[in-house]
């Protein structure tokens, strides 16, 4: 793929001569260089998505279903054009891409209807004369910060419902994966977008494009996905203008498999969550804790099925696991792999790296607290393998992070699910489920995850403000 693009998108396209190379890391060549925006430009699209606020808000919600409705089928349309653009950037295997389209669309039709549902409140009042009222507006312009990782998904999670609601929004993608931003961009205009109220600004300096943002009073709402380390740094640059704030931060995603679990549905459902994006995604299970009387059945079943992952080129049909994003990331997963090595844990399958960027699906046992991998998210394709001996001690463990964005349980035992579900300090419980995000349905984390939630009537309600009116009629 042959892929030259410097431009950013304002209330027009523009051409920076200033650029940065993009780089795939199916192969590590060079996928095409793209524009690096810096203050001005984000100084220019502050004043862009301003003044097309002022009309947008005034759009009806009818209307603005209309065009999100157009670009849910326009996004479908180019599900694999868009797919294996997402591939040639981050490296996720086709079959994944191909779904990851499907998903960014899906949020793009449901906020298209449930933005003609932002009702008001009639309140009871206290006395004759008057009459009292809340309704909701949108908040403002929005700034969205989004990951590699989910390049289409993560964009339009949060542009539907911001554009649902009547906010306009600048979007600045991650480094490795500008293009598929820039094209749902170029899609939201086709769909009769008016110009101006998705713009999208790639840099290689997210700090400086971001500080502009953050100090500049127009912005109302800030949106973001990725790190703690970042989301922290953004928290406290939205105190200055005290921004609406929502942030989608890391994990350390822990899966319980009791005694009387499915043990054929647990392991598939268990590969499928941790292997899924190569162990690239915030809800990937980073720790899986097996019951003493399933344990050794379960290691070895698992071993099996992490043996059949098929590691290979993501454009392949019958591929499981792509490269890792970077090298960055590649040090990372061979570190966390080697620290846990050297204190005792012990490979049961892969362990090592091959050519490129590419790292085998690995299985540890033996593993203990204290190793890395317990501590952070090692974001790649190895499953450490822990046991437990009663209820009580998982839910513990599962609980002794930070963190608190997904986790997951497998039982048979209603009462156990339930309970272990109410117990677990996490937005998000899979209970024999290990892949449980949708649409509509809310999405986010507790303590270091994140504030504020995705998807859903929750997803829009991030995107208004609550106005009350008070009607004398004495
Ligand atoms: P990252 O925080 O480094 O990067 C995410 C985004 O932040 C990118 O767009 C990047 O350019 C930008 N960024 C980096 N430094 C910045 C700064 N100083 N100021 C402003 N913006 C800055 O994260 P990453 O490692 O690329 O992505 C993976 C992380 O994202 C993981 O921690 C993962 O768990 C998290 N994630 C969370 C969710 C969720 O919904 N909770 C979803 C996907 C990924």
């Amino acid at each position: 793929m042959d892929l030259i693009e410097r431009r950013y998108l304002t209330d027009a396209w523009h051409d920076l001569g200033a650029s940065f190379d993009v780089v795939t890391p199916t192969t590590g060549e060079p996928l095409g260089r793209a524009a690096d925006c810096g203050p001005d430009e984000a100084k220019q699209a502050i004043d862009v998505a301003w003044n097309a606020f002022e009309s947008w808000r005034a759009t009806s919600p009818f209307e603005r279903a209309q065009i999100l409705r157009r670009w849910h089928g326009l996004i479908m349309d180019h599900q694999e054009e868009l797919g294996r653009l997402m591939v040639h950037e981050m490296g996720k295997p086709l079959r994944e891409a191909r779904g990851e389209v499907a998903y960014a669309a899906s949020f793009v039709e449901w906020y298209a209807e449930e933005g003609k549902r932002v009702y008001g409140e009639w309140i009871p009042s206290h006395t004759g004369g008057k009459r009292l009222m809340a309704i909701r507006q949108p908040v403002g312009p929005a700034y969205a910060v989004t990951p590699w990782n989910f390049p289409a998904a993560m964009l339009t999670r949060k542009a539907a419902p911001a554009l649902a609601a009547g906010c306009t929004m600048i979007v600045k993608p991650a480094e490795q994966t500008p293009f598929t931003a820039l094209r749902l961009a170029e899609l939201w205009l086709e769909a009769g977008g008016p110009a101006g109220t998705l713009q999208v600004l790639p840099t290689n300096d997210p700090a400086a494009l971001t500080g502009v943002m953050m100090a500049d009073p127009r912005i109302r709402k800030v949106t973001f996905t990725g790190s703690t380390e970042v989301g922290r740094i953004l928290y406290r640059q939205s105190a200055e203008t005290i921004k609406k704030l929502s942030l989608e931060l890391g994990g350390h995603a822990p899966y319980l498999v009791f005694d009387d679990a499915d043990l054929e549905k647990a392991v598939r459902e268990v590969t499928a969550c941790k292997f899924r994006n190569a162990g690239q995604t915030c809800v990937c299970t980073n720790r899986i804790y097996v019951q003493d009387g399933i344990h050794d059945d379960f290691v070895a079943a698992f071993a099996d099925s992490v043996r059949g992952l098929k590691l290979g080129d993501p454009l392949s049909d019958g591929t499981d696991i792509g490269p890792l994003v970077d090298a960055q990331g590649m040090a990372k997963v061979e570190d966390h792999v080697a620290d846990a090595v050297g204190r005792g844990a012990q490979v049961v399958v892969g362990g090592s790296r091959r050519e490129g960027l590419y790292y085998e699906p690995t299985l540890l046992v033996g593993v203990e607290p204290g190793m890395k991998l317990l501590e952070e998210e090692t974001f790649g394709p190895v499953a450490p393998l822990l046991r437990f001996a009663t209820e009580d001690e998982a839910i513990a463990r599962a609980n002794a992070t930070p963190y608190g964005l997904a986790a997951y349980l497998y039982t048979r035992d209603l009462s156990r699910a339930l309970r272990v579900a109410e117990a677990l300090e996490y937005g998000i419980v899979g209970i024999n489920d290990g892949i449980p995000a949708v649409a509509h349905a809310p999405f986010g984390g507790v303590k270091q995850s994140g504030i504020g939630r995705e998807g859903g009537p929750w997803g829009i309600d991030e995107y208004l403000e609550t106005k009350y009116l008070s009607l004398g009629i004495g």
